[in-house]
């Protein structure tokens, strides 16, 4: 065992907890602090997914930090480029010394009497934990504050459905969350399960990347929009501008188009629709028709709207060298797929592009003096910080938008919320849970699948500020840039043993 004392922890070294701890250190220079990082890396989500063409599918204009301009030419970019870019930013900010990795956080509580959290990590490179299943010997850190920048799903294992008879399947089976090293896909055929941005990725990669034929196989289509690769706005005002000047103007087109784009589609759905509609239609080969196979029952952004740079994945379509089918699958058979409309389709590799496992503050158990917390039963507050639970924030990104834009902001206001605190002398912030006789909803507002299965394990959020997660850049900076601290739903002591309202459920058991 080993201990240790920080003033602010961050969990998780992805592109969240790098950029919380920039913030920390420009705004915060008096705070120490340090990063615990389960694995052996840096960069998170763009470490872990290795699968062909992986890529952002949001403009790296808005998924860059606001402190480090994106500098390459393309905005949509690929997963290693991305992962430079946050390996640099941590390297670049000195960062890289704070990080402690191999540390999984397994527990977290919280003490009044002491105002401080303790931090049981397990080490995953140690004892009989050889294999990354968290066995291994563990750590225990103090910190008066915690970040949670563990992203939102689980790490070890993606979502794959309980598909009929597949251990009859003869051929080889990857989820891509977990794509082999090893895997050759040359002149094999290719069935790509799944209609969201990593089939649509992956379809147009593996088909100009020599694969015989890839069918893409999804049971509802997905909206899906074509954007420029490389954006010829953001070329001409980079010719215009210094970088960093270049690099806020574009940004801020970006996220008004976006802010735009998403307001019309929740106000004029049929408007959408018809456009979206009208620009898939122009891309696509005679023979494959828009319905069924680009006609959602839903609404945009009732799930995420996928982008496609350069129409890469109608390209394929047009080329012969991808297929798009609309069913369901019947049975898995020795040498593919048999679909419920009797259709065969033989494949070499099936690919199960169907999500993630949502998890909830990675899967950390937290206790408050004591007694367990259960996330599921805790409101939002400003949608990174959590009814009953102290000195905790979260960075959650926008699901309409691009992640960072609100990561950026949440670490500026957990900044300012620190400097308010040692400026008045409080040990402890305390989220109060919502006024009795208010209603919540689910704190993530999509209605994809990977969503709804999990979302009743999150935290909830309410109808209104300060308890709601608004998903709205521009308000975000009023409310948290400019905004006041102190107000209805949070409250502040010097003695942190002081009563306030607790979500505590049960005594955490022995
Ligand atoms: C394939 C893919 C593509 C995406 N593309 C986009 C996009 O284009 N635009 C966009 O806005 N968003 C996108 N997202 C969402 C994406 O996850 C975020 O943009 C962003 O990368 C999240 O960064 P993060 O640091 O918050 O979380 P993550 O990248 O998930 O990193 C979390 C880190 O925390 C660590 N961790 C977790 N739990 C613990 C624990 N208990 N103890 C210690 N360490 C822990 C993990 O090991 C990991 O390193 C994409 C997601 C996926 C899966």
């Amino acid at each position: 065992m080993s201990s240790d004392h920080v003033d602010v922890l961050i969990v998780g070294a992805g592109l969240s907890g790098i950029g919380a701890a920039h913030h920390l250190q420009h705004r915060c220079p008096g705070k120490s602090y340090a990063i615990l990082e389960a694995r052996d890396a840096i960069g998170g989500t763009w470490d872990l997914f290795r699968y062909p063409g992986i890529r952002s599918d949001s403009d790296m204009f808005t998924l860059g930090y606001s402190f480090r301009p994106w500098t390459a030419a393309k905005s949509i970019a690929d997963g290693p480029s991305i992962l430079e870019y946050v390996r640099d930013a941590a390297r670049d900010g000195d960062i890289e010394r704070h990080i402690r990795f191999h540390h999984r956080v397994i527990e977290a509580s919280w003490s009044s009497a002491d105002a401080r959290w303790t931090v049981t990590a397990e080490r995953t490179d140690t004892g009989a934990d050889t294999d990354d299943s968290g066995t291994g010997e563990t750590v225990t850190l103090t910190a008066n504050f915690l970040f949670g920048c563990t992203g939102y799903y689980r790490y070890d294992a993606g979502y794959m459905p309980d598909f009929p008879n597949v251990d009859d399947y003869a051929g080889t089976l990857v989820h891509p969350q977990h794509w082999p090293d090893d895997l050759d896909h040359t002149n094999k055929k290719i069935v790509v399960i799944g209609s969201g941005a990593t089939a649509v990725t992956l379809v147009p990669a593996l088909a100009q990347d020599g694969a015989a034929h890839v069918t893409m196989l999804q049971r509802s289509p997905t909206y899906i929009m074509t954007l420029p690769g490389e954006d010829p706005i953001a070329k001409v005002i980079r010719r215009a501008l210094p970088e960093k000047a270049a690099y806020a103007v574009v940004r801020w087109k970006n996220v008004a188009m976006q802010g735009v784009f998403f307001q019309l589609s929740r106000r004029a759905p049929r408007l959408i629709r018809r456009v979206v509609a009208a620009t898939v239609k122009r891309q696509l080969p005679d023979d494959v028709p828009l319905d069924p196979h680009f006609t959602p029952t839903y609404d945009p952004w009732d799930q995420r709207v996928c982008l496609v740079p350069d129409g890469d994945l109608f390209t394929a379509l047009r080329e012969r060298k991808a297929s798009i089918v609309t069913d369901r699958i019947a049975t898995f058979t020795r040498d593919g797929l048999r679909l419920e409309s009797g259709h065969e389709l033989q494949a070499d590799i099936v690919i199960s592009a169907t999500g993630l496992r949502l998890q909830a503050l990675g899967g950390i158990g937290f206790s408050v003096d004591g007694r367990a917390i259960d996330l599921a039963s805790t409101v939002g507050y400003k949608g990174m910080m959590f009814s009953g639970i102290p000195n905790l924030a979260i960075a959650l990104g926008y699901t309409n938008a691009s992640w960072t834009l609100k990561c950026d902001l949440t670490c500026e206001y957990v900044c300012r919320l620190l400097n308010h605190m040692d400026f008045h002398g409080y040990r402890r912030v305390l989220p109060r849970e919502l006024p009795p006789g208010e209603g919540t909803r689910p704190l993530i507002d999509l209605q994809s699948g990977y969503v709804t299965r999990a979302v009743a394990s999150f935290p909830k959020q309410g109808n209104r500020a300060p308890w709601r997660l608004y998903q709205n850049y521009a308000r975000d900076i009023m409310m948290l840039r400019r905004g006041p601290l102190e107000d209805e739903g949070i409250e502040f002591s010097r003695d942190a043993s002081a009563p306030g309202s607790s979500a505590a459920a049960e005594p955490v058991a022995a």
